[in-house]
């Protein structure tokens, strides 16, 4: 006969073995998965198999430390069970995303609490407990066994392996119970170790099918829903990917997206959101504030379309969300243009007339000294006008305010019909214009001016009860030809104006200096001779006011 302590040594190294395997194959599973929780389970299961193979084996080491053979047993069956419950649950984990729940770690703590109890209190018999130690293996073999018959029905490759490993098991069970039939250490060691692994798969298995059901509703349920939030992304006005937060790859995305990035369904499974958003810095900027606050509203992004390549720009706003039990990015792209057509009409707001739609008086002297600088620069003639309505005040006394400004909102509206796109006209006053002439000399000027005049002469305004009104202006022209300075321009072309007025209105005026000084010089004698005789205080005597602060400003700088 063999020496018991053969076998128990060799044994031994056997079970430490395949704990050694269990635990490497846990480490390279970890880093593999990211069901880290329940791989770290498996990792302290089977480190603890391998520690425990060996103290459990020492029972002369337990005795010398005073502990006695029912302590031994005790303490065995107590890790055995503890070994179980962790690989249970880790593969349960495993198996359907989600770790056992409590009920059944309170069923394992009962158990474990029970044969506690009965080896601490009920026996001291040694015999008996080593009876009840050979009892353990027989039970997970037993479980194996109807687990095996169960699997048979439906699953019958797993059922007949399960089968053959339980025959395999009591066959040797019984070999050994026949060989070495006193309760040596081989048997008891042996078949300790046999039991936690067989009771341990059998238990993994019933579980499994347990689960099995529900986690087919599980899923079920989940497609649905998925569907559902498919339908409902797809209905979206905006494009929209959802990526996997930790890598990056596209999960899904609707058909608007696809058609801006030129993504084929079937590559959803291989392409990154960096793909498609090109400019990594700015990836690494929103990646970090999603990570951070959780979403991201109207971040400006790079992105390009996989088939035409250009890169445009677009307006991405994320949320941090579950997909499918993953962590996953919802990304929504907006137009960028759409935003900047907003703002730029937040911006016309404030630089237009809100009555006729024309720019303001503040946005003219903010962009013609600009326009004339590009002007001088590139050596290009330019021109202003000035242009005011005649006798304005009449046809408010006449026909009303209300008409008197819709007579505007369409003088306006004439202008900018007979001008260019990149000439600015402006309301300067309140029946005034001013008008900046890219590109154009006196003489064009002139032209432009006649047919503005002609026009306006020509139209017919109405009034209530279809009253027919008629409106002229006069123009005040100057150029660059004579000087370059806003300021002075925006005077010179105010007295040509003026020159127009009392030229006898509805006409153009070019401004020429000495036709103003000639005025000038008869404006100062008709005024002594107002303050001599009131009889010269006529209508036509009234001064042009547009000069205002141009004339004190040319005079700070004189
Ligand atoms: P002229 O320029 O030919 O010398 O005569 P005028 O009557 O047009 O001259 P003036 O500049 O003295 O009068 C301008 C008038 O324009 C005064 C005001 O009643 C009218 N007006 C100014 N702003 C508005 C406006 O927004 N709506 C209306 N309906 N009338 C306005
Ligand atoms: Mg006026
Ligand atoms: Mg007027």
């Amino acid at each position: 006969m063999l020496s018991s302590n053969i076998f128990y040594s060799g044994y031994n190294i056997f079970f430490s073995i395949l704990s050694l395997f269990i635990g490497i194959g846990s480490v390279f599973l970890i880093v593999n998965s990211r069901r880290f929780r329940s791989m770290l389970l498996f990792q302290i299961g089977g480190l603890a198999m391998i520690f425990l193979t060996y103290i459990s084996t020492q029972d002369h080491l337990l005795y010398s430390l005073g502990l006695n053979y029912r302590f031994a047993a005790f303490a065995q069956i107590m890790t055995a069970i503890l070994i179980s419950v962790l690989w249970i649950n880790a593969a349960t984990d495993l198996y359907s995303h989600q770790l056992a729940n409590r009920e059944t770690l309170t069923i394992y703590t009962t158990l474990a609490l029970t044969l506690c109890f009965y080896f601490s209190f009920t026996t001291y018999n040694p015999a008996y407990i080593a009876l009840l130690r050979q009892m353990f293996p027989l039970i997970g073999i037993t479980l194996l066994f109807i687990v095996g018959l169960i699997k048979l029905w439906k699953r019958p490759s797993v059922g007949y392996f399960l089968l053959c490993i339980s025959l395999f098991m009591l066959g040797g069970k019984l070999v050994v119970s026949t060989f070495f039939f006193e309760y040596n250490r081989l048997n008891l060691n042996l078949f300790n170790w046999l039991w936690i692994y067989v009771f341990t798969v059998a238990i993994i298995f019933m579980r499994f099918d347990l689960y099995k059901e529900e986690l087919a509703r599980c899923w079920n349920s989940l497609d649905k829903l998925n569907l559902q939030i498919m339908n409902m992304i797809d209905l979206s006005p905006f494009p929209i990917v959802i990526v996997r937060f930790s890598d990056r790859k596209l999960l899904t995305l609707n058909a608007k997206a696809a058609l801006l990035f030129g993504i084929g369904h079937k590559e959803i499974g291989y392409r990154q959101l960096d793909d498609i958003m090109i400019d990594a810095q700015n990836n690494e900027k929103f990646r970090q504030t999603v990570k951070e606050n959780g979403s991201v509203d109207n971040f400006d992004v790079m992105v390009c379309n996989l088939i035409s390549t250009a890169p445009f720009w677009m307006s991405a706003s994320a949320k941090l969300l579950e997909y499918n039990n993953e962590q996953a990015v919802y990304i929504t792209f907006q137009d960028i243009i759409y935003r900047k057509e907003r703002e730029a009409n937040l911006q016309n707001q404030a630089n237009k007339d809100p009555l006729t739609l024309a720019w303001n008086r503040h946005y003219f002297e903010k962009i013609v000294p600009q326009r004339i600088s590009e002007c001088i620069k590139n050596t290009r003639n330019f021109s202003l006008l000035l242009l005011d309505a005649d006798k304005f005040k009449k046809i408010n006394e006449t026909h009303g305010h209300k008409i008197g400004d819709k007579v505007l909102i369409a003088l306006a509206e004439i202008c900018r019909n007979s001008l260019r796109e990149d000439d600015i006209i402006a309301r300067f006053g309140g029946e005034e214009f001013a008008i900046f002439l890219n590109d154009t000399d006196t003489k064009t000027a002139e032209h432009v001016a006649d047919r503005l005049v002609h026009n306006i002469a020509q139209t017919e305004f109405k009034g209530d009860d279809d009253a027919v009104i008629k409106v002229t202006v006069s123009v005040g022209v100057v150029s660059s030809e004579k000087t370059a300075s806003f300021e002075v321009l925006m005077r010179q072309a105010d007295e040509a104006l003026y020159l127009a007025k009392r030229g006898g209105r509805n006409r153009v005026a070019i401004y020429d200096e000495q036709e103003v000084k000639k005025y000038q010089r008869r404006k100062s004698k008709s005024a002594k001779l107002r303050d001599v005789h009131p009889i010269f205080q006529n209508e036509d005597s009234e001064e042009i006011s547009l000069l205002g602060n141009y004339e004190s400003k040319l005079l700070e700088k004189q």
